[in-house]
């Protein structure tokens, strides 16, 4: 029997206070969930294509009861469960310096922090965001559940950067793959990766008048480069602490996909370069 895997998308669309701070470009806070629920249904379509099931347990907008939650992968018999949350400690940028991802467990020994700990290694292998670890903390959906469960939150979003990467859709896939990656290890499974078109990678213009006020986070992309260019860039990026992704679809065609830069940081970067050439 395939393996059933229970997703937590963890809040409703609009449950009190899980929002980040006004985001300046944006001119709005950005709720909780729009990330969460972006990395639910991401994670579902890796998990699906590597041949498990899956189960949403709390697939509308409404701010399900965690108890309902946790009855329902109880029922379901899932065998594994996957909470995906998005941090915040002050609720302001001016007053929190926190930053990076974390696996939240009920236990620090058996299987939940196993699979913790695999999904740990993959996303710090996978984003330059801060590993903060392992946490040992008594939450409803790990202690509740009858299955191993792990509640990651994978950012700050009283953190700028890092909130301004909650609606970056690359970096929600890049959560959902990294988390489905380890599922795959921790059950032995080969990962299916996304076969993408390259074309899907072509730049977008993102300062057309038109363009709505989310575009003017700026995105760079380094297609049509050797692979010396890319990883001289790549290594800028990660002495900057900034997020990027390294894309190897197109054989002989590597290139990084960077989103969540300001404006300054597009300044910044293109400073940079221009030293360089
Ligand atoms: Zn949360």
């Amino acid at each position: 029997m395939t393996k059933l895997i229970a997703i937590d998308d963890g809040h409703g669309s609009e449950t009190p206070g899980k929002r980040s701070d006004v985001i300046p470009e944006l001119g709005r806070q950005v709720k909780e969930n729009e990330f969460n629920k972006e990395f639910a249904k991401y994670l579902e379509i890796e998990l699906k294509r590597c041949g498990f099931r899956t189960i949403q347990l709390a697939p509308t907008d409404y701010d399900t009861p965690l108890r309902a939650r946790t009855d329902l992968a109880n029922r379901a018999k899932a065998d594994l469960l996957i909470n995906g949350h998005f941090n915040a400690i002050t609720g302001k940028f001016a007053t929190s310096k926190a930053e990076g991802f974390s696996a939240h467990v009920h236990s620090k020994t058996g299987q939940a922090a196993k699979f913790a700990n695999i999904a740990l290694k993959n996303l710090s292998g996978g984003t330059p965001q801060k590993n903060r670890g392992l946490v040992q903390q008594n939450l409803h959906m790990t202690r509740e559940s009858h299955m191993p469960a792990v509640l990651f939150e994978f950012g700050f979003m009283d953190n700028l950067r890092e909130a301004r990467l909650m609606l970056n859709v690359a970096f929600q896939k890049e959560c959902a793959q990294e988390v489905a990656k380890a599922v795959c290890e921790y059950y032995g499974v080969s990962y299916v990766p996304e076969s993408k078109p390259v074309a899907k990678y072509a730049p977008k213009p993102v300062h057309s008048a038109a363009a709505p006020k989310r575009e003017e986070s700026v995105q760079i992309l380094t297609g049509g480069l050797n692979a010396d260019s890319v990883k001289i860039i790549a290594e800028f990026f990660i002495a900057k602490k900034w997020w990027g992704q390294l894309q190897f679809e197109a054989p002989g065609n590597p290139r990084m996909l960077s989103g969540g830069l300001d404006p300054k940081m597009k300044t910044e970067y293109e400073a940079w370069l221009n030293e360089r050439n």
